[in-house]
């Protein structure tokens, strides 16, 4: 369990709130399913939870908004005067420049002015977990690590609710479940970047959140500021079959520091989509560039019904879901 160090919500147990040794790993040979800690993940998203707990997904896209879909938030509620034939204005208008420019990495540069964006369609995603292992074997995540940068969430047909959904069930597919499944956010005010006491993270002006390793000093602020905990710390040494590993991507860097979600930067920003959307078997997921009126996520956007995780807290982020 590598979500340590986090805030928790009132109910929290002593072992919720005690502080862990750095050099004791909580449970560095957990097996390699989902270590998000699904009960704090759960309390972190108990707002939206309970907003929405009443409801059922049909709910949530169908025609008339109701209240409970409106306090979620929508793709096409809430913007200003004026723009409201044109969503997309609205969600590059809140896209603020908030990262420390300057940074380098062992990654190109974003080439254009691409802002890159996510929608994933929960009524598609089968929860096969096919996006899981794709983006573990190309951004090299330590097999013996007890993390993986995406969960699905499995929930019951007509049900939202997250304090019984189940990120450990062992096969998807099945007709009487819903999957969710979540990662980071890639938020246009990123809190985890607020978070970071030494510069290590940053947002990139086409909207990729990136970690620094060699800056990363493993205080794990980020992983206490992300609302949405899809930051994982890195106890081990992270080990990848050698001829599995992605020569594109950190590796050995990764050991004793915080990692996350990418949007895939080593593809995305060489033309190609992430291995998440590359490995889903049903197309339940599609990413691309607001800017770009006919990539696949403005079209979703501008005329189907979308949601967002956590979207009250105001973080901006940029992976809306669709059903
Ligand atoms: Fe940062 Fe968390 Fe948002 Fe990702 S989801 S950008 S880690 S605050
Ligand atoms: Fe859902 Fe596609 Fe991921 Fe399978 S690969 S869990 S269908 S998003």
């Amino acid at each position: 369990m590598s979500q340590d160090s986090r805030p928790v919500a009132s109910g929290a147990t002593p072992e919720d709130i005690a502080p862990r040794s750095v050099t004791s790993p909580p449970d560095a040979t957990a097996p390699e399913s989902p270590t998000l800690s699904r009960r704090r993940f759960l309390q972190g998203l108990g707002a939206t939870a309970g907003i929405i707990a009443a409801g059922t997904i049909p709910a949530l896209v169908s025609a008339s908004a109701s209240a409970e879909e409106t306090a979620v938030g929508t793709a096409a509620e809430g913007f200003a005067p004026g723009v409201e034939e044109n969503p997309l204005a609205e969600i590059l208008h809140e896209d603020q420049p908030v990262n420390y420019p300057g940074h380098t990495t062992s990654y190109a540069p974003p080439p254009g002015k691409e802002k890159w964006a996510m929608v994933i369609d929960v009524k598609a995603c089968v929860g096969c977990r096919k996006c899981v292992y794709g983006c573990m074997k190309e951004n090299n995540i330590g097999r013996n690590s007890g993390f993986t940068y995406i969960q699905v969430l499995e929930m019951d047909q007509g049900s939202i609710d997250l304090e019984t959904s189940n990120v450990n069930y062992v096969e998807g597919g099945r007709p009487d479940k819903w999957y969710l499944p979540v990662q980071c956010m890639h938020c246009m005010k990123p809190t985890c970047v607020y978070g970071c006491p030494v510069k290590a993270t940053w947002r990139d002006p086409d909207g990729i959140v990136l970690i620094d390793y060699n800056k990363c000093i493993a205080c794990r602020n980020c992983m206490v500021t992300c609302p949405y905990y899809a930051r994982h710390f890195n106890w081990v040494e992270p080990e990848v079959p050698k001829n599995e590993i992605n020569p594109d991507v950190p590796l050995e860097e990764k050991a004793g520091v915080v990692e996350k979600c990418t949007f895939c930067v080593q593809r995305t920003r060489n033309g190609k989509t992430t291995a998440c959307v590359e490995a889903c078997p049903v197309g339940a997921r599609k990413f691309g560039d607001l800017n770009d009126p006919n990539s696949d996520v403005s079209v979703i956007l501008r005329t189907r019904r979308a949601f967002r995780l956590k979207e009250e807290l105001g973080s901006g982020p940029v992976i809306w879901y669709v059903g």
